[in-house]
Order: structure tokens, then C-alpha cells, then sequence
């Protein structure tokens, strides 16, 4: 047998081993798996950072621009309004503070995954060089912090406010927006930044509700209970068996952690995921000094074109991103130059690469049965893939164990632990590292519904599925933006994303108070191309409910979704989603959007 047919036998064996893998864990209640976390659930989403309730009486006011949301999105969107002159802009956001997902995910360990000098925006404007390649938590939430100092959003922020509602009045060219706390807020225009991964949820864990010990959700971390309080305290939990839940992007950051703190920590595992190197270091100061004015922008740039397989002739933050990209790309130049590679280069690349990941596992965990358990089998990006240096060696902990159970996940709870594989394993803290909800309507999620134009609310356009131009308006909701919401596009780099949008919206606004304008809305025709260039072009989610996905939030728990191809992001990428904005913006005339 020649070298090429072993590669293509063994290549052809692991794609059965992948479906196999897959099979076991797809289930017929798909999403519904998941419990909301609501009613008796609802203190899993009840905020553990803020000091007190600030009491106060609610507010009625006319404001030029309301922004729902002070995470990244909501910053950038008031950064880059507030720089072409708007200054009366109110940040409705629930949290005591700006930050979003960096005010909410306080875990221990948690760090940004994309290079922070790529990922923190707006680095230049605000004068901050990280201290590291991948900054810490408390770091990227005390810029969150900066960027809202440095813009002046304080003094009109709304903090610990959630909008219910908003309507629009055809008569005046107003948004009405409506709180939690009795505000009404009449605004010219409304920013919906309300985030992606933000509503906690639970899995459907039989019994869930009877453990007597303590539990918590990882994005709303209990430091009363883990420590004093103080972010990253774990002192407390020295004479405490912990059980956590889930093995993604939070708990790989979070095991390592809780390994050196706890008496004992299981780690229930339903399916692994990819741990490849981080590399992190602190930031060369000489190196940030020279830096050119503008390099924030290139770098970010040149990030998401390598990422997307776009030739660059340099790739800037050589990382374990980038490299991941140029082992996908290498199979493909290696085809071109004529090699026989035996297979198509597609499982090719998806094989060596995991094939290395499977090989550090190996090489780094010590009991090989426990090594075997945490070798993903299934494709790259299949999951949000990891980059972590202690993870894995955390499973050579004698304080460590790992509960794999077989894709099966968690048996039960009782009111001593939990159950897998029929043995009950006591615990004194069950730790959820089990998500948010992704793919649920945004009346459940962010509870809002828009009610739009002729009485219509969001949710009836909607109906049959997402309606946009370029993800950002809908035609009916005039004056309303939407960032990072469905047929826009799925970027490595989200801050990338929500500033490519929020420089698009601050670019309509521009001309619209240029123009003394008061009204701007997409039009049905305009929509329409849209809507069907995205289902057309759409990079679909369903791509991954192929053989090599397992189930997961990517993928719809491996469910088909209903009119699943209204949800596809716009099928160029990143790079083209951004350039197709950019031109789109630089052109001046904005077609598709009528003014008045
Ligand atoms: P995920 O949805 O990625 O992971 C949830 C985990 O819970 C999975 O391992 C899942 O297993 C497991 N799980 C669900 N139900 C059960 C069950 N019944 N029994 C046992 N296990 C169960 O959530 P994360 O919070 O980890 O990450 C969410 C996203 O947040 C990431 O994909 C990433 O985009 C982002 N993130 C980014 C970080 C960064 O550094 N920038 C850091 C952390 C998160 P299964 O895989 O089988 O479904």
C-alpha cells in the first residue's frame, strides 16, 4: 500500500470515528436541552458584582441617541457617534457599569483569546498599551471602563437599566424607549448593542433544582462564596469539593484555576474541546512605543484577512490563529504546486491539524485513559477552538478529576452531587460553565420587541425568519441599528465586527445631520437584495451539521434550524462583509436607505 493510500485509509477511518462521535451526542430535544433561566432559575442570571441597587427616580428625557448596551458595541458605536459630534447620547445597559461581556465574565482565568492589541479597541484613541499579548479580564473591563471616561458616557449612562420596550411615532420621528425602571426615554435615533452571548443558561440536568450545596453560573461568578469578594479570590474554596460543568472556551479557562485552589475538582466533560498553544507574554514596551499612528487599524485588518485565508504579506500577530489558518491554507498551496497529496486538501489540513492537537493531549496528560477522553474528535472550528498552556497539565493534579461522560453529559443531581455514569460524586459547589443562550428570538433573550412602523413589532416582520439590510436596519424600523445581529457576518475578532458597524452607522448619522434630516429607514426593495444575497451566498450554520460537527451551539445543537437560511451571516466573510461596508459608506449616496 503506497504512503497515499495509508494517509487516505487512516483520513477515511477517523471521518467514521467523527460521526460515530457525533451520532452519540445529537438529541431530539436539540436546544431544548436547556433550561431558561427564569422564575425559580433567575438568580443564575442576578448580578453578584454591583455593590448595591442604586435607587432612583425614574427619567423623562429627550435625548438625540439612545445606545441599548454598554459592552464593546455600545462603546464603539458612542465613540466613533460622539467623534463626528454627537454628544447627547444616553447608554441604557444593565449591568453597574460599562463592559458587557468583560463586566459579566469576571471567572478566574478569564482572558481575551484574540490578541489584545487586535482585540481591545480603540487602543490609539484612548492612549493604553496592554500589559500583555492576551490580557486578563480585569484588564479589558477596566478599558471598557476608559473608553467610557474618555468619551464622556457617564455622566448620561443609565446603569443597572434594562429597556422593555421601544415604539416608534411616525408623527414626531421618534423611538420611544421604555425601562425596567420607569424611564422614558425619547430618542432620535436607537443603537441596539445588546450582545450576543449575554442570557446565562442552564442544562436540563435531571434534578437540578434539589442540590442542597451552593451553585452558580460562570458569568456571574460567586467571589462571596469562593473568597472575600475580591476578583480572583479562590482562598475559600481550599476545603471544597467543586464540580464543574462544561468543558468550553470558560472552563478552559477556568479549570486550571480552580485546580490549584479547591480540595477537589471534577470536571464533567460531555465532549472535549480543542487546546491548542497560547504563547502569551508581556508586551514589548520599546516595541508598543514605535508603533506608527494608524497600526491599530492595519493590525486589526491584516488579523482578519489572515484568519479568512486573504494573502497578506506579512501576518502581524503570528499566533496560534494565524498558524491555524496557514496549516489550512498550506494544504491547498501544496496542491497547487502539484503535490499528490492523495486526499483533497481540505480533510487534509483538518487532519494533521487535529492530529497535532490530539498529539499535545498525549504528550502533556500522564494517565492515557484520561488522555484518550480528552482527545476532541471532530473538525477545526467545529467548536470555538482554545488555546491554553496549564489546561490540560491540570489533569496530572491528584486534586483534579475528569468526569468524562461519553457525549451522554451529566446523569443527574441530587442533593448531595451529581450522578455520572451511575456513580454520585458529592460535592459541596456546582460551577455552570455551560453557555448562553444562542439562536433564541431577541424578545427572549434581550427581552426586547420592537414596535416599529404601523404597529408592527419586530417579532411579526420577523416571523418567517430575520429581515435586514446588511444586518443593521430593517425596513419599518426606521432610525434603528442593529450591530452584531444576524445576516451580517461571523468574525474570529468580534471587536472588529462591532467597530466595522459602528463606523457605518456614525457614517449615516454624519450624513444625516449634514443634511438636517430626521428620518432614515432601509427600503423593502433594498432588503429584499439583501435577503436574498445572504441566503444565496450565506455561509451556513448547517454547513456544520454535517458528519464532522458535534452538536453545540455553532450548529444549533446539530438541529436544522426552522428557516435556518434567514440566520446565515452574509456568505463572503469578514473581509468582504467589511470592504462591501466600507465601500458602501465611502460611496456617499447610501443606496438602499431612503431619507427624509
Ligand atoms: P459553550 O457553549 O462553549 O460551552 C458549554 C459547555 O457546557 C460545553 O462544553 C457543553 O458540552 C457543556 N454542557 C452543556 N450541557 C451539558 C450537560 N448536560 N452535561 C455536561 N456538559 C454540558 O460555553 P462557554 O461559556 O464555554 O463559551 C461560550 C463562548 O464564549 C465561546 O464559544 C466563545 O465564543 C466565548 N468565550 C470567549 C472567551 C475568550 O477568551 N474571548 C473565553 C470564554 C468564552 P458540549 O460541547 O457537548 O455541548
Amino acid at each position: 500500500m503506497s504512503e497515499n493510500d495509508n494517509l487516505q485509509e487512516k483520513i477515511e477511518r477517523m471521518k467514521e470515528k467523527y460521526r460515530v462521535e457525533r451520532e452519540k451526542r445529537l438529541r431530539s430535544d436539540g436546544s431544548d436541552q436547556f433550561v431558561e433561566v427564569k422564575g425559580k432559575f433567575s438568580y443564575f442570571s442576578q448580578d453578584p458584582y454591583a455593590q448595591d441597587f442604586a435607587e432612583r427616580e425614574p427619567i423623562e428625557e429627550t435625548t438625540d441617541i439612545v445606545i441599548v448596551g454598554g459592552g464593546f458595541g455600545g462603546l464603539l458605536a458612542a465613540a466613533r457617534l460622539s467623534a463626528i459630534g454627537y454628544s447627547d447620547i444616553t447608554v441604557v445597559e444593565e449591568g453597574a457599569d460599562f463592559g458587557g461581556t468583560w463586566y459579566w465574565n469576571r471567572y478566574p482565568g478569564a482572558q481575551c483569546d484574540i490578541e489584545s492589541y487586535v482585540y481591545m479597541p480603540l487602543l490609539e484613541e484612548v492612549g493604553y498599551m496592554p500589559s500583555e499579548k492576551y490580557a486578563h479580564g480585569d484588564e479589558i473591563f477596566e478599558h471598557s471602563r476608559a473608553i467610557g471616561k474618555h468619551f464622556g458616557l457617564y455622566d448620561q449612562a443609565l446603569f443597572q437599566t434594562r429597556m422593555i420596550d421601544a415604539e416608534w411615532n411616525e408623527d414626531s420621528s421618534t423611538w420611544k424607549v421604555l425601562t425596567n425602571r420607569g424611564d422614558s426615554l425619547y430618542a432620535k435615533f436607537l443603537v441596539l448593542a445588546t450582545g450576543n452571548l449575554t442570557k446565562p443558561k442552564l442544562p436540563g440536568i435531571p434534578g437540578i433544582e434539589k442540590f442542597e450545596g451552593h451553585m452558580f453560573h460562570s458569568s456571574r461568578w460567586d467571589y462571596k462564596y469562593t473568597g472575600s469578594n475580591d476578583r480572583n479570590d479562590l482562598s475559600a474554596l481550599r476545603d471544597k469539593r467543586v464540580a464543574i460543568i462544561g468543558s468550553g472556551a470558560t472552563a478552559v479557562q477556568v479549570v486550571p484555576n480552580l485546580a490549584e485552589s479547591v480540595q477537589q475538582l471534577y470536571v464533567c466533560q460531555r465532549t472535549p474541546s480543542t487546546i491548542d498553544i497560547r504563547g502569551n507574554g508581556p508586551t514589548d514596551k520599546n516595541w508598543f512605543e514605535n508603533l506608527e499612528p494608524g497600526w491599530q487599524e492595519k493590525r486589526i485588518q491584516n488579523f482578519t484577512n489572515v484568519t479568512n485565508g486573504v494573502r497578506e504579506d506579512e501576518d502581524l500577530v503570528a499566533d496560534g490563529w494565524t498558524d491555524l489558518m496557514h496549516k489550512m491554507i498550506e494544504a491547498y498551496r501544496e496542491k497547487k504546486r502539484g503535490v499528490d497529496l492523495g486526499v483533497d486538501p481540505t480533510s487534509l489540513a483538518q487532519y494533521r491539524k487535529m492530529e497535532e492537537i490530539r498529539d499535545r493531549v498525549e504528550d502533556t496528560v500522564i494517565d492515557k485513559e484520561v488522555a484518550e477522553s480528552l482527545k476532541p474528535y471532530y473538525d477545526m472550528f467545529c467548536k470555538r477552538p482554545c488555546f491554553h498552556d496549564e489546561y490540560l497539565n491540570s489533569f496530572n493534579k491528584e486534586t483534579v478529576t475528569l468526569l468524562d461522560t461519553d457525549g451522554k453529559g451529566v446523569d443527574s443531581i441530587t442533593s448531595n452531587g451529581l450522578i455520572v455514569k451511575g456513580k454520585e460524586y458529592s460535592v459541596d459547589c456546582i460551577i455552570f460553565a455551560t453557555g448562553f443562550e444562542v439562536g433564541s428570538s431577541m424578545q427572549r433573550r434581550v427581552g426586547i420587541d420592537l414596535l416599529g412602523k404601523g404597529e408592527r413589532r419586530l417579532s411579526e416582520k420577523w416571523r418567517d425568519g430575520p429581515r435586514t439590510l446588511h444586518g443593521i436596519h430593517s425596513e419599518g424600523f426606521p432610525n434603528c441599528f442593529v450591530m452584531h445581529g444576524v445576516q451580517s457576518t461571523i468574525s474570529f475578532n468580534v471587536p472588529h465586527h462591532l467597530d466595522e458597524q459602528a463606523k457605518t452607522i456614525a457614517e449615516i448619522l454624519r450624513y444625516v445631520k449634514e443634511n438636517s434630516f430626521v428620518r432614515v429607514e432601509a427600503s423593502e426593495e433594498a432588503e429584499q437584495f439583501w435577503v436574498d444575497q445572504v441566503i444565496s451566498s450565506g455561509q451556513k450554520v448547517s454547513t456544520m451539521n454535517g458528519d464532522p460537527c458535534t452538536p453545540g451551539y455553532y450548529n444549533n445543537e446539530g438541529q436544522p434550524k426552522k428557516n435556518g437560511r434567514y440566520y446565515r451571516a452574509y456568505g463572503g466573510g469578514p473581509t468582504r462583509y467589511f470592504k462591501k461596508l466600507t465601500e458602501w459608506r465611502n460611496s456617499g449616496d447610501y443606496k438602499g436607505l431612503n431619507f427624509s
